[in-house]
């Protein structure tokens, strides 16, 4: 089911990667009058996806009560985190505070949900509060599961040439002062991404990229040896993309090493285990790494009888239609943002079309009415490739889709689409965040 009237168009890109100046003109839909209702609308997690739907939905419902729950109180802009492990941004860059973003008209339980009951409808928080929903946003973002990284934790994070970019702001910039060190003394840098999901599948080959830029900036590229160790057999889930970062890893001299999945890591010996597709395990010394870990549903998901049982069932993903986001047991139920088990997507750029998605369907069924809004896949990835070029990377469930066809190539290494992550994504997100685009 496609409906070409909801598919994201050059505003595609527009809505979320950069043109913030155009957003003052909300791209969004035009607003109906406000539906007048009492239901209960429970919201967890007040990330990308919890607080964009928060404002838009004080836009489209009157009388409604509306709750989030989320128990961080600082809201944390992800896409930055490259930024600082580059040394471009400080640390504060990433952060502000989760209250300070939501509406008035919705309560924030600033607890984390620890239990789910879909069938009382139900959600209990950490400290016992029992909230009562007639309808539930699940938008608690994903889990880092560090813990499946045996011989790792996050207190390793800045010496010894361990970096964790998704750790969080500090950790990024821990990582930033290990990476600076390293391209300034050489050695071998080793990096990877776990075989489950994950949030900004390009993050890890930006920071790989990065390196390279960085030891080749300094005039240190031949004290530095870098290698790609991936899961699967191609660099990047869309295939043309993965063949043009193929070609850049060999221009560039970065080795890769194909269908290896991290097993454990010996920080003492500076040593890394690998197992191949034939359970044969691999060993690689190291100067240099960033740590990504295998990544899930939040366990409170996992726990709930919200997930898939036939796919992805050791990472928990919520079952929804992958157009409506409606789940598919349960239609009083819908997931957006990186929880949404949806065959692409985790990304900001993302929740930003997932979000009005959502919006619709849920405004449609508390009027009694129905929409035909899909969301179509739409995922957005500025590759950065050095400091000052990125590719500009948009495709959705079938294709490639450029927001500027002729204008922007999307696997040409820009200045344009590098000023796109470096300057415009944040204040597109901020608004956002606000329901503004
Ligand atoms: C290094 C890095 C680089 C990235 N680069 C880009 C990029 O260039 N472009 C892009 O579009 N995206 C990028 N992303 C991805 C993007 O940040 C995420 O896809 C996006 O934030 C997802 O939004 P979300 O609302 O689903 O989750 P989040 O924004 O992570 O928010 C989830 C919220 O849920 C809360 N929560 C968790 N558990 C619970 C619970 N049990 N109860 C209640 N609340 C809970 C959390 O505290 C958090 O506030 C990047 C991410 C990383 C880590």
């Amino acid at each position: 089911m496609t409906s070409d009237k909801f598919l994201p168009s050059r505003r595609g890109f527009l809505g979320l990667a950069g043109g913030a100046a155009l957003l003052a003109a909300n791209v969004g839909p035009a607003r109906a009058q406000k539906v007048a209702t009492r239901a209960k609308i429970v919201i967890l997690g007040a990330g990308a996806a919890g607080t964009a739907l928060a404002n838009r939905l004080v836009e489209r419902l009157e009388g409604a009560e509306i709750t989030i729950v989320d128990g961080r109180a600082q809201h944390w802009y992800q896409p930055g985190f490259t930024l600082i492990a580059a040394g471009l941004k400080p640390a504060d860059y990433s952060v502000s505070q989760t209250a300070e973003w939501l509406p008035a008209g919705v309560t924030l339980v600033a607890e984390y949900a620890a239990e789910i009951d879909p069938e009382a409808r139900t959600v209990t928080t950490a400290g016992g509060t029992k909230l009562q929903y007639d309808y539930l946003v699940t938008a608690p973002g994903l889990s880092l599961d560090w813990d499946a990284v045996e011989g790792f934790d996050l207190g390793m994070v800045g010496r010894d040439g361990i970096g964790a970019v998704y750790a969080g702001p500090d950790y990024a910039a821990k990582t930033w002062a290990e990476m600076d060190r390293f391209t300034s003394e050489g050695g071998k840098a080793v990096f990877f991404r776990p075989a489950t999901e994950m949030k900004c599948a390009g993050a890890p080959l930006k920071y790989t990229f990065l390196t390279e830029d960085y030891a080749s900036r300094k005039g240190n590229r031949d004290k530095v040896e870098i290698e790609y160790w991936n899961p699967s057999g191609a660099l990047f889930g869309v295939p043309i993309v993965a063949e043009k970062v193929r070609m850049l890893f060999g221009d560039r001299g970065i080795g890769t090493q194909m269908r290896m999945v991290l097993k454990r890591m010996d920080p003492g010996r500076k040593v890394l285990t690998f197992e191949d597709a034939d359970g044969i395990e691999h060993e690689t010394d190291y100067d240099f790494t960033n740590v990504i870990p295998p990544q899930r549903a939040p366990e409170v998901i996992r726990q709930s009888g919200l997930s898939w049982a036939d796919k992805w069932v050791d990472q928990g993903w919520v079952e929804v239609d992958q157009y409506t986001l409606r789940h598919n047991r349960y239609p009083n139920v819908f997931a957006c943002g990186d929880v949404a088990g949806v065959p692409k997507g985790k990304t900001a750029a993302s929740a930003k079309w997932q979000v009005p998605v959502v919006e619709d369907h849920l405004v449609a069924q508390i009027a009694g009415d129905t929409t035909d809004t899909t969301y179509n896949g739409y995922t957005s990835c500025p590759l950065i490739t050095r400091v000052g070029r990125a590719m500009l990377i948009e495709f959705d469930y079938n294709n490639l889709t450029p927001s500027f066809p002729g204008v922007i190539a999307p696997l040409e290494e820009l200045w344009i689409s590098w000023l796109m992550k470096e300057v415009a994504l944040k204040a597109t997100y901020n608004a956002m965040l606000r329901g503004k685009a």
